[in-house]
């Protein structure tokens, strides 16, 4: 079974659980670490062989453009996170479709190559946002892994299918939803693979979570952020409940990636689709 790995490529100053606490007209003026982490995930993939994909925010492809042209001449896909990391429920439908190309185009005009993928920032597909998947099919978008189907406070849509389905078919157009990965436990679906969950887990409880769904016959799709492997980001004075979302396991959480690496195979999401029969437009 070959699971799908994915990537976040934002900045420390992005993270959602900071935003009370940093002026995001400031974002500009912080001093990026987002070349030093994605640099050290990158060639930790490259020593075990593995090919991911890097959903990268707007802004960051920007900021550095060599970057993302090393990651894509790597082998790795480039999909993307929006631009500047505004919750899709959060936005007018224009300022969604805005972004989303400013977006697209930066990425392709770096890479040279078509993004097929998106992720919107902080899971944001959610009942309250369903306009996005038509912004996402007009704009030549074939595949979306946004939506969590869990009950979250910021995120989640605890009713929706579980594992890749067709989101949204008109035209002859398609567009394929991979959900992120959940198991269910007496009937409550617990998040599996990803993010807080993947540095709170121990992890062989991880392991177990991946290798039931892969069991089952299910490709697991694990997402991470280059700020959740840096241990030297700015530690902000801010309340207990965010501070343990943003830095519980960071310390131990590259260990933790280098052996999921050489427990499980891994490819980038597009040719996880491919693999399921989901054949993507190129
Ligand atoms: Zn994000």
């Amino acid at each position: 079974m070959i699971n799908a790995l994915s990537f976040d490529l934002e900045d420390w100053f992005h993270n959602t659980h900071l935003e009370k606490y940093l002026d995001r007209s400031l974002w500009r003026t912080y001093a990026s670490r987002a070349q030093e982490n994605t640099e050290k995930i990158i060639s930790l993939l490259k020593s075990e062989g593995v090919y991911a994909t890097f959903f990268v925010l707007g802004q960051v492809a920007e900021r550095h453009p060599a970057l993302i042209k090393k990651i894509s001449e790597q082998g790795h896909e480039i999909a993307s996170h929006g631009w500047s990391h505004k919750r899709a429920y959060q936005q007018t439908p224009q300022e969604f479709e805005a972004e989303l190309k400013q977006s697209i185009s930066l990425l392709e005009s770096i890479t040279g190559k078509k993004v097929l993928g998106h992720r919107a920032a902080c899971f944001s597909i959610t009942a309250n946002s369903q306009w996005v998947i038509d912004v996402l099919m007009k704009n030549g978008i074939a595949y979306d892994s946004s939506i969590f189907p869990i009950i979250h406070d910021k995120y989640g849509m605890s009713n929706t299918p579980r594992f890749p389905y067709i989101l949204r078919q008109q035209e002859g157009k398609k567009l394929i939803e991979f959900p992120l990965s959940t198991c269910q436990f007496f009937g409550l679906n617990l998040p599996a693979a990803g993010g807080g969950y993947f540095r709170l887990y121990p992890y062989p409880l991880t392991k177990m979570l991946i290798s039931k769904l892969n069991h089952k016959g299910h490709p697991a799709i694990v997402y991470l952020h280059p700020p959740e492997f840096d241990p030297y980001q700015p530690e902000l004075g801010i309340d207990p409940l965010n501070k343990f979302r943003i830095y519980i396991g960071v310390k131990n959480n590259f260990k933790k990636l280098k052996k999921l690496l050489r427990d499980f195979r891994f490819a980038p999401v597009k040719d996880v689709l491919n693999n399921l029969g989901h054949t993507l437009e190129y």
